[in-house]
């Protein structure tokens, strides 16, 4: 990613402190979303993404992932596939139980939405502790599907998730636009 853009996709994103409990700094995406040309140039270099691991489809996770990784299918010419919370899917899931830092958490895709062998984008806003991240490529790995890579707009470096997914990813990329 050139300077260019990481500089105008970090002046988009809004630190929130104590969002949504005390303690964490929330990135809030939004006004990135509503600036047509940094939502424009963040889809572009996704899709880029997209075109040079060859990928077939894109799984977005929910909820800010589904607004990245959307445009991001139609600009690329590949399909999107939704990751979502455990209950949301009307057709038979696959599901996949990850802990978070108080309790547990599941997430599902359906469990015929890739096709065996097929090339899988990983795309959400945020990566932080890699906990839904890493239960997403368990996901698409049970799926049949390959893990093409996994692309966030943002790496938060001290939270360690690219330690966390080092192992799930298997050798794949993981590319971050911004990391802090
Ligand atoms: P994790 O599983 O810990 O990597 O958390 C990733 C998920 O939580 C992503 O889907 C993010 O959207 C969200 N998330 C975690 N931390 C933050 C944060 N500081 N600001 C915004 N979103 C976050």
């Amino acid at each position: 990613t050139d300077q260019k853009l990481r500089d105008l996709l970090i002046s988009r994103i809004t630190d929130v402190p104590d969002y949504p409990k005390p303690g964490v700094m929330f990135k809030d995406i939004t006004p990135l979303l509503a600036d047509a040309g940094a939502f424009t140039a963040l889809t572009d270099a996704l899709a880029a993404l997209c075109e040079r691991y060859r990928a077939d489809k894109v799984v977005g996770l929910e909820a800010r992932g589904f607004i990245l990784a959307a445009p991001v299918a139609v600009r690329a010419g590949v399909g999107f596939v939704p990751v979502r919370k455990a209950g949301k899917l009307p057709g038979a899931t696959l599901s996949q139980a990850y802990e978070l830092e108080y309790g547990t958490a599941e997430i599902e895709i359906h469990a015929e939405a890739l096709g065996v062998g097929e090339r899988v984008l990983v795309i959400d806003d945020v990566l932080a502790t890699g906990g839904t991240a890493e239960a997403s490529l368990k996901l698409i790995r049970r799926a049949g599907a390959q893990v093409a890579g996994v692309a966030v707009l943002m790496e938060l470096g001290f939270l360690n998730g690219r330690e966390r997914l080092e192992s799930v990813l298997d050798g794949a990329p993981l590319d971050a636009l911004i990391q802090v």
